[in-house]
């Protein structure tokens, strides 16, 4: 089978590797002169900073994507964050901010926080919806009914805006528990050696090494149609057929690239469920210091920052991805879609937000990247994902606008990808 794949992010590289090993004619083409897309390095004063992501993977080496990398023979090394997470709390309960002293809890004591009576519904709750989840309402909705303290707000908000770039209200709750189950199923994060890079390099390297073809500054402009079914693809103003279209760019970018008009499908209902997707929006702020900020290079969540979410300090697994004697620290803010057009009223607010959490550190600001509209955290916001499906005969989507049922980023796609090649296989 010849298979023509729209750009080279992991979501592109991970199926183009896939179906090359399994034999498939695989040519993949990518607009931008890399490949990785939002998932890949950029060298900076000697730092592997990123494209996009905080160089973490949600369920480590043994989660959706670690695993299909191993199927895939992909030489990637994934080594597991510990502690998977901690929250810093302020030291006396009933302040709302770090300047009067905090400390570092750790994740699975979020509950010891908690009234005594919200501990033990919350026992109780912990129960009950892994059985009956819920199916209904966002995740701020779900706290407010059960718990009513501002505790679990913050901490729903943290979490959510540190996995998803999404406000607690944004996410319905339901893909919250389905996350939660998948973190007792896969368990908790994990840092790629190399980075980001590491993942995505590995990936063109199985691609190459199984003769497929990835062709970088060629920009897609056209997906064929022909007899209701995608038969190839213009590229750089020139014509190829392959047998299927895989395309990494969302399916509402994907949409754009063929004439809905002249479809005799129905894809009304399609159209009009891509048309309510809406990408998340973030802003990534990050950090060089001579002495580690963190001291691990798990999560650090921060519920009572102003804007700031979580953050991580890579370099406590992978120093390679700092010049020698330093470390890389990253700090994630979600924004609110209602917010976009106050940036940088948004990052001032992270800034203060950071100089109260490392109060007293030497630390220097080296990069602040913002994430919105076709460069976004997450192309579809999580709990609204399309499935790999088009309209179109032999036409898929893969990536971050198609990611499976409770999967958080990167961990998402790969599930998303499985479930692509379940479809063309069949
Ligand atoms: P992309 O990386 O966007 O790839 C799509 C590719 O298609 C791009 O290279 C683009 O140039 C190309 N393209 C587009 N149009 C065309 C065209 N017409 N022709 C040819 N090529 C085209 N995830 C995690 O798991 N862990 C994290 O720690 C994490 N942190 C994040 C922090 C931030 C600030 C951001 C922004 C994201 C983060 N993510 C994280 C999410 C993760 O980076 C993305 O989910 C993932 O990289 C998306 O991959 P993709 O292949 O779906 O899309």
């Amino acid at each position: 089978m010849k298979v023509l794949v729209i750009g080279a992010g992991l979501g592109g590289l991970l199926i183009a590797a896939w179906l090359s090993k399994e034999g498939h004619e695989v040519a993949v083409f990518e607009r931008l002169p890399i490949t990785g897309g939002r998932f890949t390095n950029i060298e900076y004063k000697g730092f592997q900073l990123s494209t996009g992501a905080l160089h973490m993977i949600p369920h480590g080496p043994t989660g959706p994507l670690g695993t299909l990398l191993r199927d895939i023979g992909a030489a990637v090394k994934i080594i597991r964050a510990d502690p998977m997470a901690v929250i810093r709390v302020p030291i006396e309960k009933n302040t709302t901010d770090y300047v009067h002293g905090y400390q570092d809890i750790d994740f699975h004591d979020f509950r010891k926080r908690f009234s005594l009576i919200n501990k033990i519904k919350l026992a109780i709750l912990i129960t009950t919806t892994r059985i009956f989840p819920p199916k209904k309402g966002s995740m701020e909705e779900w706290c407010s009914k059960h718990l009513k303290e501002d505790w679990a707000i913050r901490i729903a908000d943290s979490f959510c805006g540190w996995a998803l770039s999404l406000r607690a209200k944004d996410v319905p709750a339901a893909e919250v528990f389905e996350i939660i189950e998948n973190m007792y199923r896969y368990s908790g994060s994990g840092v790629p050696l190399g980075g980001c890079k590491g993942i995505t390099d590995a990936l063109v390297d199985v691609i190459y090494s199984s003769g497929g073809t990835i062709q970088t500054s060629s920009e897609v402009s056209r997906i064929i149609i022909e007899d209701q079914k995608a038969v190839g693809i213009i590229a750089n103003g020139k014509e190829y057929r392959g047998n299927i279209v895989i395309s990494d760019t969302g399916h509402i970018e994907t949409s754009r690239l063929y004439d809905t008009n002249a479809l005799d499908v129905d894809t009304e209902k399609y159209l009009t469920s891509i048309k309510e997707l809406k990408p998340s929006a973030g802003v990534k702020i990050c950090l060089s210091s001579q002495e580690s900020l963190i001291g691990h290079a798990g999560t650090l969540l921060t519920p009572y920052a102003r804007r700031v979410n979580g953050i991580n300090e890579v370099t406590n697994i992978d120093p390679s991805l700092a010049p020698s004697g330093k470390h890389l620290t990253m700090a994630h803010q979600c924004v609110e879609w209602e917010k976009l057009d106050r940036l940088e009223e948004e990052i001032d607010l992270g800034l203060k937000d950071l100089s109260e959490i490392f109060a007293g550190r030497d630390y220097e600001i080296l990069l602040i990247q913002s994430y919105s509209g076709e460069w976004p955290v997450n192309r579809s916001s999580s709990g609204t994902d399309l499935t790999n499906r088009t309209p179109i005969e032999g036409l898929y989507v893969v990536g971050d606008g198609a990611k499976g049922k409770g999967g958080i980023e990167v961990d998402g796609i790969a599930l998303g990808v499985r479930n692509a090649m379940k479809d063309i296989r069949n």
